[in-house]
């Protein structure tokens, strides 16, 4: 019988960075894992130019593959994007949905994130649907309330515990070395995960992986993993180098 507690995910998003030459960091991580005993999923999620040369590479490691954003469509005139369908090509079985960033640069809105959601599941990828409150909304007190909304109309009709993984995100966390406490991710994590039975189901809600993204270094990653209601990180700067990366999984070793 599946386990109620889901298994914590390390993922890394190198968002608009990496070359030929970062295919070094890849390799560096496949011989950093080998023979270490894990209690998370490792994922990596380059940018698409680099999928299939980091699915060549990781192939017969655990290092598992993700996308950073995908089209709601399966293929057409649509230049400059990639389909759900073209990532699982590929190699990936994951993708970002919904990212602050994509959000915040292409306008996003929770309604566009739910359809490219939808995308993701028909394509046999797992959505990991991003949610995050700015500064001002937490300054104003708004945080459990912009996140249960976002989490409820960012998630499309076709989630289910196998095929979505949340993550939260504060958006003035990413990429400024800030964090909030482990008492206020806990409140945020309690609440989605109440949002997250409600949505899609006791059971089924319970076994979702959410995790907890902005600012996760080496340094603190063990603190914020160990936080209840916590399952993994999804990690921005400090997933380009392996050196760094490994410093974060190995809070789950
Ligand atoms: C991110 O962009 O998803 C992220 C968490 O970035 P960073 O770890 O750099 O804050």
């Amino acid at each position: 019988m599946a386990s109620a507690t889901p298994r914590p995910i390390v993922a890394g998003n190198w968002k608009m960075n990496g070359t030929s030459i970062s295919l070094k960091e890849i390799r560096l991580l496949t011989g950093m894992l080998k023979g270490v005993r894990l209690k998370c999923d490792v994922m990596v999620c380059p940018p698409a130019t680099l999928l299939s040369r980091v699915q060549g590479l990781t192939r017969s490691s655990r290092i598992r593959l993700g996308g950073q954003d995908c089209h709601d469509k399966v293929s057409g005139a649509h230049t400059g994007d990639v389909s759900a369908d073209m990532l699982s090509d590929a190699g990936a079985t994951a993708v970002i949905v919904g990212h602050s960033e994509r959000r915040a640069d292409h306008g996003e809105t929770d309604a566009v994130v739910a359809a490219k959601a939808a995308a993701a599941h028909k394509s046999d990828l797992t959505a990991i649907v991003c949610i995050g409150e700015t500064l001002a909304q937490r300054k104003a007190g708004e945080t459990l309330r912009i996140i249960g909304a976002q989490l409820k109309k960012s998630l499309p009709a076709s989630s289910t515990a196998t095929n979505t993984v949340i993550a939260y995100e504060p958006v003035w966390a990413i990429g400024t070395g800030l964090t909030p406490t482990p008492a206020e991710i806990r409140a945020v994590h309690r609440h989605i995960r109440k949002g997250l039975l409600r949505i899609i189901g006791p059971k089924a809600g319970m076994r979702v992986p959410v995790l907890y993204g902005g600012s996760v270094k080496p340094g603190n990653a063990e603190e914020l993993m160990a936080v209840e209601d916590v399952n993994g990180a999804l990690v921005g700067g400090a997933s380009l180098k392996a050196a760094d990366f490994i410093g974060i999984i190995k809070a789950y070793t």
